[in-house]
Parts: C-alpha cells; sequence; structure tokens
C-alpha cells in the first residue's frame, strides 16, 4: 500500500526520522488515503518527546499547540503540521478526560488508544501502512468499529458516541453491532459532554451524506444529546432533512428544528450557537410557516436578504418562486428605504407631518413599491404619499 504525501508532511517525517525517532502520518489522513479521498489534513505521530520534536524544528515557526498532552505545531512548506508524540491515556475520570497521559515509544500503544479501528492507522513512506487493529478491512467493510472493547471506550470518552455518529453520517458507513450497541446504552453519558464538543459534531453529523439513515437508527442518541428536542417532531424533520441539499448548516439546523415549535429555540439555544448561526436559524424556523405569494415575493427578499430567502424556500419546497429569484435579483428592486426614490425631507417639504408618521408613511410606500403597486419614481412616491395623508 503505497500513498502520497504532501512534501512539508515528508519534510517533517525526514526530520524526525534523522534525529533518530520513529514518526508516521496517522488518524484521519491515512483513513482517508485508504478510502482515496484526499485528506484535508495530515496529522504526525512521533516517538520524540515534545521537547525532541521542537529541537527538530528548531528554525521554523513551532507553536505549542497543546504541549500537556504532547503536541506542537509545526509550519513546514506553508502548512501547519500537528505533531503529537506516542502517547497512552491515563484513566479517564469524568467521561471526556484522561487524568494523565503518559508518552510510549510504541506506536502500537498510540493507536490502541485512537476511537475507531478506521482513525487507528499510521503511514510512513519506507515501512508503509500500519495497522494492528484491521482498520483497512473496516474501510472495505465500510464500517465504524471501535478499537477494543466499545462499552469501556464509551465510557472513558462519551464524546466518542456523537464521533462515530458523525463518522457514519459523513462517511456513509454502517456501525459494528457491538458499537451500536454500546452507544445507545451508553448516550446517557453524552450530559458530560460540553455542549458546544455536542454541537461541533451534530452539526457535521447533520451536514453527512448519510444524516438521516444514521439520525433515524440512532434516534436516541440524537435525543441524549439535545435533551431539550421534542422526540415527536423528529419523524417530519428527517423527513425534510431527506430532500434538503447538504453543506448548509443553518438550513440543515432549520430543518431540524421548525417541526418542534417553541421547544425548538431551547434546543437550537442549547447547542450554544454563535448569534449569527441562531437569529438565522431563528429567521427562518418564525417564516418556515409562511405562505408567500409570487407578489410578495420582493417583500420576502427586502426582508430577509437574498441567501435567507434562499434557505426559506428551499426549506419550503417552493420550487416555484426560487425560479423567480434571477429575474428578480436583476430588476434590482428597493430592497431599503434608502433606495426609495423619495425620503423624509421631500415628505415634509411637501407638507407631510415629521415624526413618526413619517415613517410609517415611507415603509407604507416601500412596502407598495416592492408589491409593484407603485413605481419607485419621485412623483408618483409625492402622490401617493399626499393622498394617504387625506
Ligand atoms: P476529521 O479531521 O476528518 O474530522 P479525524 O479522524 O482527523 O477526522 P480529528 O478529530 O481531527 O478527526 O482527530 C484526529 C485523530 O485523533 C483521529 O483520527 C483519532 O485517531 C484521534 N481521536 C480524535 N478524537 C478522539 C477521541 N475522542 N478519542 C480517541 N481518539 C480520538
Ligand atoms: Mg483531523
Amino acid at each position: 500500500m503505497r500513498f502520497e504525501l504532501p512534501p512539508g508532511a515528508l519534510e517533517v517525517l525526514r526530520r524526525l526520522n534523522a534525529a533518530g525517532h520513529q514518526a508516521y502520518a496517522v488518524g484521519g489522513c491515512v483513513r482517508d488515503l485508504a478510502r482515496g479521498v484526499p485528506p484535508h489534513d495530515y496529522d504526525i505521530c512521533t516517538s520524540a518527546l515534545p521537547a525532541q520534536t521542537e529541537r527538530c524544528f528548531a528554525g521554523e515557526r513551532v507553536v505549542e499547540t497543546g504541549i500537556k498532552h504532547g503536541t506542537v505545531t509545526v509550519l513546514m512548506a506553508g502548512e501547519p503540521y500537528e505533531i503529537t508524540t506516542f502517547r497512552t491515556d491515563g484513566d479517564y475520570l469524568d467521561g471526556r478526560h484522561p487524568q494523565s497521559v503518559a508518552f510510549t515509544d510504541s506506536l502500537t500503544e498510540d493507536l490502541r488508544r485512537r476511537d475507531f479501528t478506521i482513525n487507528a492507522m499510521a503511514y510512513h513512506p519506507d515501512i508503509g501502512l500500519r495497522d494492528p487493529f484491521d482498520g483497512q478491512a473496516d474501510i472495505a467493510r465500510r464500517m465504524i468499529r471501535c478499537v477494543g472493547d466499545a462499552g469501556a471506550r464509551f465510557t472513558e470518552d462519551a464524546l466518542r458516541i456523537l464521533r462515530a455518529l458523525r463518522f457514519a453520517a459523513e462517511l456513509g458507513f454502517d456501525i459494528a453491532p457491538d458499537t451500536a450497541c454500546a452507544m445507545r446504552e451508553l448516550s446517557g453519558r453524552l450530559t458530560l459532554i460540553s455542549r458546544e464538543r455536542i454541537a461541533a459534531e451534530l452539526l457535521r453529523a447533520l451536514n453527512g451524506i448519510n444524516a438521516v439513515p444514521v439520525l433515524q437508527a440512532f434516534d436516541t442518541v440524537l435525543l441524549a444529546a439535545l435533551p431539550d428536542y421534542p422526540a415527536a417532531a423528529l419523524p417530519e424533520a428527517l423527513h425534510a432533512l431527506a430532500i434538503l441539499p447538504r453543506g448548509d448548516t443553518v438550513l440543515r439546523l432549520a430543518a431540524l428544528l421548525s417541526p418542534c415549535g417553541e421547544a425548538g429555540a431551547r434546543a437550537l439555544a442549547s447547542l450554544k450557537p454563535s448569534r449569527a448561526l441562531s437569529s438565522q436559524v431563528l429567521a427562518l424556523t418564525a417564516a418556515a410557516g409562511e405562505d408567500i405569494s409570487r407578489a410578495e415575493l420582493p417583500l420576502w427578499l427586502a426582508r430577509l436578504g437574498e441567501a435567507q430567502l434562499r434557505r426559506l424556500l428551499t426549506l419550503q419546497g417552493r420550487d416555484d418562486l426560487l425560479s423567480c429569484l434571477p429575474a428578480l435579483m436583476a430588476q434590482h428592486p428597493p430592497l431599503t428605504l434608502g433606495e426609495l426614490q423619495i425620503n423624509g425631507r421631500d415628505l415634509t417639504a411637501a407638507g407631510l407631518p415629521a415624526g413618526a408618521e413619517l415613517g410609517r408613511t415611507l415603509n407604507a410606500l416601500h412596502r407598495r413599491v416592492l408589491l409593484g403597486e407603485l413605481p419607485n419614481e419621485r412623483g408618483a412616491l409625492l402622490a401617493a404619499a399626499t393622498k394617504m395623508k387625506t
């Protein structure tokens, strides 16, 4: 088995080897290479202790990213490489973090602490694939399987339960029976995991190619990860997700939460989303039930903006309106009050009352222009405003 590594990764391995240390590409990148998919980054593991690693890269940019756990990041050929000392994890007391880590010079021991067989492979260009837990066979079987006893591994670190779900959804792999069984049995331990970590894995799962079948099969795990989510809403949400495009987290999350009513906002808040993500998702779930007519489309465009309106129409399955959007955009309707061919000063100059009334009049004119009832022309707008006053 031969894989192509990028020049930066080869140089990292070469320097560590030249100083007498073992070093391999490891984890996700080897999994992706074995699947024939280009890795998005390359992690390195080594027998060198962190200080020894740093010495190998004197003169390069080195960042002590996780020195406690033995990780330093080196910038090589313009790319960052995380280099982690072979280690074994001590006892896990809190369901997430090992109490201590111990460095080792055994690659196999380092691979043993990793979550799934497909993530527990290492590669060196001169040595080839090191795969003591038969990850390659599981890639061929398209199978997520814990390294060692699934129950023990999920008890150590409950985040692995959601990682299994996420990898199954992203890769379209099945989950081995013992691993699946332990996931369901131990999903109550997800309460030990920080909301941010849960959110990160869930959002990736939601965007996965196999998200719907996986979430269907592991509905109890999903509900354990999102305790505020009403179970009764799940079938409708999964049905909606099944026909939606992937890759847009706002859209996928809105589809998951739309059938939940009030509880949706609570479930969303429990994921500690960024303010932007939260407001976008909530705007969509609030509008999901609206029956938009063709005439109102410019109004909604002004209200939501193009990207959000596209999402809303996609969520609603309104292909008829989606196909109207390009022509509507090409007309450049005045999406803000500022684009109206008249302003407050014009109205007061024409003798209309100032103050709050003025704003209401402008908004009413804007609405009528967007609905196509009035042209966006000074004369017509002034005439309409004067008429509205009487
Ligand atoms: P991707 O980056 O594509 O999401 P990855 O496999 O690289 O996938 P990372 O989260 O970057 O995932 O982790 C890198 C490697 O570290 C994994 O391949 C796995 O070997 C190990 N790993 C990560 N998280 C855990 C964990 N919670 N328990 C055990 N091993 C883990
Ligand atoms: Mg990774």
